[in-house]
């Protein structure tokens, strides 16, 4: 589990995977829909969400009669499969939403399948004392019932297949509609490795047309005991108002800081290479920075330097036009700036383009300087555009960073190395994730220490979740006997 891939060895391994990019990819050949790919039917795709929980409930019951081994057994397989079939889910994601890159994508479904965990994050504690012997361990809940987002589909299918599983449930998932045949496809190798390691051949579950309403259905029903969210605040307010245990892993809106003790040349290309991956679409991603104004020019030429295109204050303004659009509240009547779901996770020259403007594609990221209340601070916007807004000092920094996270407390990152600041903001944001002289993406175990995960439970206080957020303690008391002292 302990991979801490350098820049160089992740660059191997796309390279490696993207040599096998043609190979069952998504081509003008291949049909794909949210019940089968290449003419294959996938396995525990229901019409009727109440079948769909039949289904995964009839697994959950199948594997509590299996060692933890044959669940290992599961994973591994899954783990193996989920490599195999990184390029095309992949390639499948970009096709179906239009959103991030294929390159990116596959590295992803690496990472989940080398750094989520498994069985091995399901313990059981003892304590011992003059009235004998008290043992507690983790459960699994039965069936859980997850919402999976649009930005990355089949990676949260899968990485939330592995700890549910491991923890010993059965899963129904209602998928974001716009990325359905992307999680179900996943839903289906999940389905593919549990049947080929010996397991039922309907473990996790999810429905061909995901709705509002299969979402209730799956709150309501009483076979579901665990619901786990991973969304905007609208789905994650929706679950937690459900009744239910539930765990929710909402949105955020990260700030950088970088300070004039930064080495500026290495965080500007951690913050292109961060803020541009996957066009942005990772919740932890890099969002808006606050650089201190001594270092900015300097800190602007690095970013120009790794990959980014630096636009006047007058084309930024012309881009938030097309990139936001009004959306008026339906019972207020209130009019408020939403993100353009079409712009959402499109590379940078594709946004470039709206405002007239033509690169090359190596260019992966639009920067440009703006005052903090502009929107491209104030909204998660999720496409390659960095605002960058000068400050004075730390205590400046500090507080328009933490007024930027809106209170989401869920990813912050800079660039410093006195010690004491990076103290200071961690403790004035935060937040669940901070990451300090590096790539957002090392907060979640790419190129950094841990595991990793893509259910960041902030609102609900589980943090990066594991296999073990995905069960209920249980505890056994062996009165005045077992104690062996
Ligand atoms: P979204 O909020 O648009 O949709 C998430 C899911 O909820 C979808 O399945 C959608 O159909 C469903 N949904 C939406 N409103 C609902 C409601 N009221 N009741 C039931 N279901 C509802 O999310 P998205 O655009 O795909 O993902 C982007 C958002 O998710 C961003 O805000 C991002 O920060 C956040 N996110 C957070 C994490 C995390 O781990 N914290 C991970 C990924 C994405």
């Amino acid at each position: 589990m302990a991979i801490n891939w350098t820049e160089a060895q992740i660059e191997q391994i796309v390279a490696s995977v993207m040599k096998n990019l043609g190979h069952g990819a998504p081509d003008a050949d291949c049909q794909w829909n949210s019940t089968s790919y290449c003419g294959r039917n996938l396995i525990g795709i229901y019409e009727d969400m109440n079948d769909a929980i039949v289904a995964a409930e009839a697994g959950y019951k199948a594997i509590r009669s299996m060692s933890v081994e044959d669940r290992e057994k599961i994973i591994t397989v899954i783990r193996r499969l989920c490599r195999e079939e990184a390029p095309i889910m992949a390639k499948l994601g970009v096709a179906e939403t239009k959103m991030g890159r294929v390159d990116h994508k596959t590295a992803k479904h690496m990472l989940v399948a080398d750094k989520t965990p498994g069985t091995s994050d399901i313990t059981a504690s003892v304590k011992t004392g003059d009235f004998g012997l008290t043992l507690t361990e983790m459960a699994p809940f039965g069936v859980v019932g997850s919402i999976t987002p649009s930005t990355n589909p089949s990676e949260t299918v899968i990485c939330n297949s592995i700890g549910m599983i491991a923890a010993g449930n059965g899963v129904v998932f209602n998928p974001h509609p716009n990325a359905i045949a992307t999680s179900n496809y996943a839903v289906d190798l999940v389905n593919r490795a549990c049947a080929e390691a010996g397991g039922p051949r309907v473990l996790v579950a999810s429905v061909a047309k995901p709705t509002l309403d299969t979402a209730n259905i799956m709150y309501k029903h009483p076979s579901i005991r665990l619901l786990v969210c991973t969304g905007g605040p609208g789905v994650v307010k929706s679950v937690l108002s459900s009744g239910k245990k539930a765990i929710g892993a909402g949105a955020g809106n990260p700030p950088v800081i970088v300070d004039d003790t930064a080495d500026i040349r290495k965080a500007g290309k951690d913050i292109i290479d961060g803020c541009s991956f996957d066009n942005n679409l990772p919740c932890i991603a890099e969002k808006e920075v606050f650089a201190f104004d001594s270092i900015a020019d300097e800190l602007i030429d690095a970013m120009k330097g790794a990959g980014a295109y630096l636009i006047t204050k007058e084309q930024a303004d012309k881009l938030a036009e097309i990139v936001l659009v009004d959306k008026k509240n339906p019972k207020t009547g209130v009019i408020s700036k939403i993100v353009n779901r079409d712009c959402v996770g499109r590379d940078a020259a594709v946004l470039l383009e709206k405002i007239g403007v033509r690169v090359c594609s190596n260019i992966r990221c639009i920067i440009c300087e703006t005052e903090f209340e502009h929107p491209f601070v104030q909204h998660e916007l999720m496409m390659p555009i960095l605002p960058i807004v000068r400050v004075r000092d730390i205590d400046q920094a500090i507080d328009l960073a933490v007024k930027a996270e809106h209170g989401c407390r869920h990813t912050a990152h800079m660039h410093s190395k006195n010690v004491d600041r990076l103290t200071r903001f961690a403790r004035a944001v935060e937040t669940t994730i901070f990451v300090k002289n590096a790539p957002s993406y090392a907060g979640i175990g790419f190129g950094g220490e841990g595991h990793t995960t893509f259910t960041i439970a902030g609102p609900t206080g589980e943090g990066l979740t594991s296999a073990r957020s995905f069960t209920r303690y249980r505890r056994c008391v062996l009165s005045e006997s077992f104690r062996i002292i």
